[in-house]
């Protein structure tokens, strides 16, 4: 993959029993010390989920062409709901169908990660709050969500937020093909071109709530096609120039 100095893949890594954050190039784990720069051979660690959040805050029905197969208005204002940090998973790591729910859905989503502590941050500004951009698995129990009448536990369980499997910068977010496969069949296909409400507009919005910070994770919504996973299957969530997301389901 070609890289100057502006793009970077930024991730987490596990060597032997220490973890650390830095960025990949020329099929290595880089990790820039204080004094020296140390290089790992890509397949000699481990890759971690790239970032430990604070906070998720998802975005509900932001795709026009997911609004129109569900037969719902265009949303005047974006839904927003929350992810715990103890659901996240990285790439690699199995998603777990709890005992409570007969129905588990995957959901592709291109995920923000925030760069630094901020509130009211306007829309023109957005990128000066932009770590970059991951692959999300918005993972939910379609059950609980419809039995629950609100979001909080269909959407909370242990590793119910697969993200990863690194962070992209450097890159325009604006028109990315976004694809879900369960066991290697597509079953989304969009472009974040179809979102509702863009990611600047998003940044400016949250942040006019809650103050957001260094690691969060804003998850954009899902395009058509959400449908169920079972035990055994393999799901993707590939997104152009970020990268694959791939967890199996136990
Ligand atoms: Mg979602």
């Amino acid at each position: 993959m070609e890289l100057d100095d502006k793009i970077k893949i930024m991730g987490r890594f596990k060597y032997e029993d220490k973890i650390f954050s830095g960025y990949i190039k020329d099929n290595h784990a880089i990790v820039e010390r204080e004094l020296y720069i140390d290089s790992y051979p890509l397949d000699c660690v481990s890759l971690l989920v790239p970032v430990v959040p604070s906070k998720i805050i998802c975005v509900g029905l932001n795709y026009v062409d997911h609004a129109r197969e569900l037969g719902m208005p265009i949303p005047d204002e974006p839904i927003l709901f929350l992810k715990p940090p103890s659901s996240v998973i990285g790439s690699g790591d199995s998603i777990r169908i709890p005992h409570q729910s007969t129905r588990v859905d995957y959901e592709a989503e291109l995920a923000v990660v925030i760069s630094k502590r901020c509130k009211d941050v306007a829309a023109s500004d957005a990128d000066d709050v932009i770590m970059g951009y991951t692959c999300f698995n918005d993972i939910t129990a379609r059950d609980l969500q419809e039995k629950d009448g609100q979001w909080t536990r269909a959407k909370s369980f242990d590793t119910f937020s697969a993200v990863g499997p690194w962070i992209r910068s450097g890159i325009d977010p604006s028109d990315l093909g976004i694809v879900c496969r369960v066991n290697g069949e597509v079953r989304q296909d969009s472009s974040t071109k179809n979102l509702i409400f863009d990611i600047p507009y998003l940044i400016e919005f949250i942040s006019s709530v809650m103050t957001l910070e260094e690691g969060d994770i804003i998850s954009t919504g899902t395009p058509p096609g959400v449908g169920q996973l079972h035990c055994g299957d393999v799901v993707e969530v590939d997104i152009e120039k970020i990268g694959v997301l791939k967890n199996p389901v136990v």
